[in-house]
């Protein structure tokens, strides 16, 4: 069966993830690439998805069978703070461009990505896939959460009115090459990566906002990675699958500060700065339980492996990489 798959976003953190996954697992194999697939990883050179004609282009150009939509204007709290009507915008207009192209070319599948941070903030824990509409989103990105709990809606509405196979994914905190290292709009672990190296270098002390103890649970992106190609091969149903570790593996900010000094050989130790204005929500566990059950077996990189894979490739690309 010959099928092509466009992964919008192809170029980030999540896309070079799938990318290395089809291009290293054994051929055929549950994750590899299987015979007559073409995958296609696009970036927003080669088409800015806010503008619907560049989206037609692009889909006229591949003529994908399926899309797995990763394209996203992404940032840490800062930027999500500063530019709530800007996520907002241009989040919405790529929504909104790939789904309605999708489904004028007929495309046979779409998987679109939410995000475990566009809950309710106010919501009984564990989150899990019902409860993403059930209450407001934290006010410092509600312009990335309404456009992306709209993604969901869209999909119902598509299946309901046209018969749309459209679906969508629900990560947690994602790391690993590739990522965004930028100080200021970086997630955590690439931002503690790069302030690290730099007190590593500066001889200056490794500063940690926050008093260190928030958990979060944080998944490698080659592990999510294979959840989204399981999820475009094995799963369809509109409903959203939360993409995660295990609930009970949270990780403290603490702990990744202190992991993060060991992968670099940063040997005084991270500061916290103990304000605790700065630690963000104690901790907001997602269940993986449905996904765990619909996928059987899978086993998760360890973390302290992903970590020192995330800081290798940060090394190794410093001339290159977002910073
Ligand atoms: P990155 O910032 O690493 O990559 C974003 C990708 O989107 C890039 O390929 C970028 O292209 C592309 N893009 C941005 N704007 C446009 C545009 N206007 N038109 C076309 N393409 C565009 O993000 P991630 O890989 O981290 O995120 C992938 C998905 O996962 C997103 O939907 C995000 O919301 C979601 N997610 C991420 C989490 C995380 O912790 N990182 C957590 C949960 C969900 P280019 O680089 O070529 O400009």
């Amino acid at each position: 069966m010959s099928a092509v798959i466009l992964v919008t976003g192809g170029t980030g953190l999540v896309g070079k993830a799938i990318q290395h996954v089809i291009e290293t697992e054994p051929e055929g194999s549950r994750f590899g690439q299987r015979p007559g697939e073409t995958w296609i990883f696009a970036g927003s050179r080669d088409a800015d998805m806010r503008d619907a004609k560049q989206t037609l282009d692009l889909f006229e150009k591949h003529k994908p069978t399926h899309v797995i939509h990763l394209a996203a204007l992404v940032g840490g709290l800062f930027a999500n703070r500063e530019r709530k009507a800007t996520f907002l915008r241009d989040n919405s207009l790529i929504n909104d461009n790939v789904l309605h192209t999708a489904r004028i070319t007929k495309t046979e599948k779409v998987i679109s990505c939410l995000s475990t941070c566009v809950f309710p903030d106010k919501i009984d824990y564990p989150l899990t896939e019902e409860k993403v509409h059930l209450g407001p989103p934290h006010d410092s990105n509600f312009g990335y959460a309404y456009a992306k709990r709209m993604v969901d809606v869209q999909n119902r509405a598509y299946k309901e009115e046209f018969g749309c196979n459209f679906t969508s994914a629900i990560p947690t905190n994602v790391f690993g090459p590739h990522d965004n290292f930028d100080l200021k709009h970086a997630h955590v672990i690439p931002a503690l990566i790069h302030k690290c190296y730099l007190a590593k270098k500066n001889g200056t002390p490794f500063k940690v906002m926050g008093d260190g103890s928030p958990l979060r649970q944080f998944i490698y992106s080659r592990d999510l990675a294979k959840l989204f190609i399981w999820q475009l091969r094995e799963y369809d149903s509109v409903e959203p699958v939360i993409l995660s570790v295990d609930e009970h593996d949270e990780i403290s900010i603490r702990s990744v500060a202190n992991s993060i000094t060991r992968a670099l050989g940063y040997g005084a130790g991270a500061q916290f700065e103990n304000e605790i204005d700065d630690n963000g929500q104690d901790r907001k566990p997602a269940s993986n339980a449905k996904l765990m059950k619909l996928i059987g077996e899978f086993e998760f990189t360890p973390f302290e492996q992903a970590l020192d894979e995330t800081v290798a490739w940060f090394l190794d690309n410093y001339a290159n990489a977002r910073i």
